[in-house]
């Protein structure tokens, strides 16, 4: 089968790989559409730990099984362990990813766990539903606060992730949502989502009940704790760098609350394909589609933000 495959940094190319067996209790999707995500991206240009060349990238997508539409959820857990049991089995210590852990979805095939197909024929577009996973890392970061409509709301970083939280917020019926990106076209797009756009340095000190950081770098870090409400919440999406920004001084003084996320449950993956099936996410100009022989420069593309949509997707095969 044809292949995107990360050969080195900087470098996609299509190369033709062996299709493999499906193991127990798995199925062959056959791929239609695939986003490239900003971790791809990072893998891409050498500076993911876990994504290793050679490798295919690509963990959001969908395309046809069993003679349906489907798609997937491209983590696998344990299923037994303590984490697992307890509904967080985006923290267990066996989890998979499609894409990091072992092959993803730029190519022809992929096989995947049966139990993570969600089929969504006579929903919304593929396009639409190519965005299930990072709608439901947005609805798992949402779900780490207390959320009250009337609260006051900080996004840092309206990327790709960003945009989805603002689309989850608004979905959800929150009004006071800001949103700190440097780039000018990404922070139009804010107000697509309900949001208003604030320059970074003018963002109100102390006045917001939630942050949203999905940059995670030393200076995010310390906008998010300055504009965060005494008892507020900084929610940590993106992680940029190791060593934060935060002080933890005005943490415990200020009683603020830090919380990690950690990609979705399998519960919030189901939520986000039943929400999007439903017309949760309006996607006409969000997205640019590329085919797989222009993955170079869909990657380049992504990887220099010279684009104004918020997701390149590669189109793999025809029907989804
Ligand atoms: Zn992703
Ligand atoms: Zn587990």
């Amino acid at each position: 089968m044809r292949a995107l495959v990360f050969t080195e940094p900087g470098r996609v190319e299509i190369q033709e790989l062996r299709d493999e067996p499906c193991r127990a209790g798995e199925v062959t999707v056959d791929v239609g559409l695939v986003g490239i995500c900003g971790s791809d991206v990072l893998g891409y240009m050498g500076k993911s730990r876990g994504r290793v060349p050679p490798l295919v990238l690509g963990h959001e997508f969908t395309g046809r099984a069993d003679g349906q539409t489907v798609v997937v959820n491209p983590i696998a857990s344990c299923g037994q362990c303590p984490a697992c049991e307890a509904g967080r089995d985006n923290i267990c210590p066996d989890m998979q990813l499609i894409g990091l852990h072992r092959h993803g979805a730029m190519r022809e095939h992929v096989n995947v766990p049966r139990d993570n197909m969600i089929a969504f024929d006579g929903g919304a577009s593929a396009h639409v539903m190519t965005m299930t996973e990072p709608y439901a890392c947005a609805l798992h970061s949402v779900s780490m606060v207390p959320f009250a409509a009337e609260d006051r709301f900080l996004i840092i970083g309206f990327g790709c992730l960003g945009s989805m939280i603002g689309a989850v917020l608004q979905h959800k019926g929150a009004t006071q949502i800001d949103v700190v990106e440097p780039a000018p076209a990404r922070a139009a797009l804010g107000e697509r989502f309900g949001g208003r756009a604030v320059d970074a340095d003018a963002t109100e000190p102390m006045a917001y009940d939630h942050v949203f950081d999905c940059v995670g770098a030393v200076e995010t870090h310390a906008a998010a704790g300055r504009a965060v409400k005494s008892g507020g919440h900084i929610v940590l999406v993106g992680y940029k760098e190791a060593v934060g920004g935060i002080d933890f001084v005005d943490v415990v003084r200020r009683e603020i609350h830090l919380h990690g996320v950690m990609a979705y449950t399998a519960a919030a993956f189901r939520e986000a394909a039943a929400l999007l099936k439903g017309g949760a996410l309006k996607a006409d100009g969000l997205i640019r589609t590329y085919a797989l022989d222009e993955g170079q420069q869909a990657f380049d593309e992504a990887r220099d933000g010279r684009t104004s949509v918020i997701k390149n997707m590669l189109r793999i095969g025809g029907g989804a």
